[in-house]
Protein backbone atom coordinates (compact mmCIF):
# COMPACT_ATOMS: atom_id res chain seq x y z
CA UNK A 1 0.00 0.00 0.00
CA UNK A 2 1.32 3.41 -0.84
CA UNK A 3 1.69 6.43 1.44
CA UNK A 4 -0.97 8.02 0.15
CA UNK A 5 -3.18 5.05 0.90
CA UNK A 6 -2.55 4.42 3.87
CA UNK A 7 -3.29 8.12 5.15
CA UNK A 8 -6.67 7.63 2.75
CA UNK A 9 -7.48 4.37 5.18
CA UNK A 10 -6.48 6.13 8.21
CA UNK A 11 -8.56 9.54 7.93
CA UNK A 12 -11.45 7.25 6.66
CA UNK A 13 -11.34 5.65 9.83
CA UNK A 14 -10.89 8.85 12.02
CA UNK A 15 -14.17 9.83 10.23
CA UNK A 16 -16.35 7.33 11.58
CA UNK A 17 -14.48 7.80 15.33
CA UNK A 18 -16.22 9.67 17.57
CA UNK A 19 -14.39 13.00 19.03
CA UNK A 20 -15.67 12.95 22.84
CA UNK A 21 -14.51 15.64 25.47
CA UNK A 22 -16.17 15.08 29.20
CA UNK A 23 -15.60 15.65 32.60
CA UNK A 24 -14.23 12.12 34.11
CA UNK A 25 -15.07 13.51 37.91
CA UNK A 26 -18.33 14.67 37.36
CA UNK A 27 -19.74 12.81 33.95
CA UNK A 28 -20.45 16.13 32.23
CA UNK A 29 -20.10 15.85 27.92
CA UNK A 30 -19.34 18.99 26.59
CA UNK A 31 -18.88 17.42 22.90
CA UNK A 32 -20.18 13.67 21.38
CA UNK A 33 -19.94 13.94 17.81
CA UNK A 34 -18.51 11.39 14.69
CA UNK A 35 -15.78 13.66 13.05
CA UNK A 36 -17.29 13.49 9.66
CA UNK A 37 -20.05 15.52 11.38
CA UNK A 38 -17.43 17.95 13.69
CA UNK A 39 -15.22 18.60 10.76
CA UNK A 40 -17.32 20.12 8.43
CA UNK A 41 -19.09 22.65 11.09
CA UNK A 42 -15.74 23.81 11.74
CA UNK A 43 -15.10 23.87 8.04
CA UNK A 44 -12.24 22.13 8.18
CA UNK A 45 -10.14 24.48 10.41
CA UNK A 46 -9.64 22.95 14.08
CA UNK A 47 -8.50 26.43 15.26
CA UNK A 48 -11.92 27.61 15.09
CA UNK A 49 -13.19 28.76 18.62
CA UNK A 50 -16.26 26.69 19.79
CA UNK A 51 -19.12 26.83 22.45
CA UNK A 52 -17.57 23.20 23.83
CA UNK A 53 -14.25 24.13 23.77
CA UNK A 54 -15.25 28.21 26.06
CA UNK A 55 -18.07 25.32 28.05
CA UNK A 56 -14.48 23.36 28.80
CA UNK A 57 -13.00 26.40 29.85
CA UNK A 58 -15.56 27.91 32.15
CA UNK A 59 -15.72 24.19 33.72
CA UNK A 60 -12.04 24.36 34.78
CA UNK A 61 -12.71 27.62 35.93
CA UNK A 62 -15.45 26.46 38.67
CA UNK A 63 -14.09 22.91 38.85
CA UNK A 64 -9.88 23.26 38.78
CA UNK A 65 -10.15 19.68 40.35
CA UNK A 66 -12.16 17.68 37.91
CA UNK A 67 -10.51 15.60 35.22
CA UNK A 68 -11.61 16.97 32.15
CA UNK A 69 -10.31 14.79 28.92
CA UNK A 70 -10.93 13.62 25.69
CA UNK A 71 -10.63 10.40 23.53
CA UNK A 72 -8.52 12.19 20.97
CA UNK A 73 -6.08 14.96 20.71
CA UNK A 74 -7.60 18.18 18.82
CA UNK A 75 -5.79 16.96 15.68
CA UNK A 76 -7.57 14.12 15.78
CA UNK A 77 -4.96 11.65 16.80
CA UNK A 78 -5.32 8.37 18.65
CA UNK A 79 -4.04 9.80 22.30
CA UNK A 80 -6.08 10.92 24.94
CA UNK A 81 -6.09 14.63 25.82
CA UNK A 82 -6.19 16.02 29.46
CA UNK A 83 -7.65 19.92 29.12
CA UNK A 84 -7.65 20.23 32.76
CA UNK A 85 -3.75 19.96 32.75
CA UNK A 86 -3.20 21.75 30.25
CA UNK A 87 -5.28 24.72 31.28
CA UNK A 88 -3.42 24.72 34.51
CA UNK A 89 0.39 24.70 33.01
CA UNK A 90 -1.23 27.30 30.64
CA UNK A 91 -2.57 29.50 32.94
CA UNK A 92 0.51 29.01 35.34
CA UNK A 93 3.29 29.79 32.12
CA UNK A 94 1.61 32.93 31.47
CA UNK A 95 0.65 33.57 34.78
CA UNK A 96 -2.86 34.21 34.41
CA UNK A 97 -5.33 33.30 37.10
CA UNK A 98 -8.47 31.96 36.96
CA UNK A 99 -10.71 34.93 37.53
CA UNK A 100 -8.51 36.29 34.41
CA UNK A 101 -9.68 33.26 32.35
CA UNK A 102 -13.59 33.43 33.52
CA UNK A 103 -13.29 37.09 32.20
CA UNK A 104 -12.27 35.66 29.08
CA UNK A 105 -14.88 32.80 28.86
CA UNK A 106 -18.16 35.52 29.35
CA UNK A 107 -16.65 37.28 26.61
CA UNK A 108 -16.31 34.57 24.25
CA UNK A 109 -19.76 33.44 25.37
CA UNK A 110 -21.30 36.40 23.98
CA UNK A 111 -19.24 36.09 20.60
CA UNK A 112 -20.39 32.38 20.21
CA UNK A 113 -23.73 32.83 20.49
CA UNK A 114 -24.81 31.52 16.61
CA UNK A 115 -21.32 28.84 16.07
CA UNK A 116 -22.53 25.79 15.12
CA UNK A 117 -20.77 23.91 18.03
ZN1 LIG B 1 -16.66 18.07 36.21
Amino acid sequence: MSKLEVAKLLLSKLMNDRIIVGCETCNEVFLDMKWSAYLPLLHGNLNTPTKWYNKVALHYCQYPEHQIKSNRDRFGYNRPFNFSEAFETQLAQNNICVFDLIHVVREMEEKLKDAPV
